[in-house]
């Protein structure tokens, strides 16, 4: 599954499994593949950017995103929440818990999520920007997509205490080389952690 996982840049990604599904795009190819699915986490211009849905959005695309930004957009839109799980076709989506502790970028009040994927039995958890929070425990995941830039979200040195606590098979550094956090912070990342398989992705 993991070579079906493209990294986009920043805290975008494309799956694809026959579906094509995006998560956050943002800054992405003009020629980027139309998406059957979009799940966006919140509503940071860096997550929701409507400039780039416009790019990979068709008639049938289906969005999945908490009710702040699916009150934005058009067609056929699902609102999810915390806890939430849903399914689209085959695919099943996990709305999860997504915020900072110590710092006011991610309020816990608001209805910032993160998602956990599950493609063909595969489940890929994207944290959406969130720190390490105790809903984590709960998480079961193969893949965790995971920040590592700091300032708004987790440091690489805290992205390693996160895959402590999920224990994914797979990480992968995300939220670095755009915004903010840079390659440094990725290979930071690898080297933290010990128990865990950590793939940098090259940006697609
Ligand atoms: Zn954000
Ligand atoms: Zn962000």
């Amino acid at each position: 599954m993991i070579d079906r996982i493209h990294w986009l840049g920043h805290a975008a990604f494309r799956i694809t499994n026959g579906k094509v599904i995006y998560i956050d795009p943002y800054k992405i190819n003009h020629d980027s593949p139309k998406a059957d699915l979009i799940l966006i986490t919140h509503d940071h211009f860096d997550h929701f950017s409507k400039e780039d849905i416009i790019k990979i959005k068709k008639k049938e695309t289906v969005f999945v995103a908490p009710p702040s930004v699916a009150k934005a957009l058009d067609g056929d839109v699902r609102p999810v929440k915390r806890g939430q799980r849903i399914k689209v076709g085959d695919i099943d989506i996990q709305a999860v818990a997504a915020y900072n502790i110590g710092k006011d970028f991610h309020p816990r009040s608001s209805d910032n999520v993160g998602y956990v994927v599950t493609i063909e039995g595969t489940r890929i958890y994207h944290t959406g920007d969130t720190d390490v929070i105790p809903e984590m425990k709960e998480i079961k995941t193969d893949i965790a997509l995971l920040p590592c830039g700091g300032t708004y979200t987790l440091t690489a040195q805290e992205a390693a205490k996160a895959v402590d606590i999920i224990k994914p098979k797979i990480a992968v550094p995300m939220h670095w080389g755009s915004v903010v956090g840079s390659r440094k912070d990725a290979e930071e990342f690898v080297r933290c952690c010990k128990n865990c398989e950590v793939r940098i992705l090259e940006k697609e």
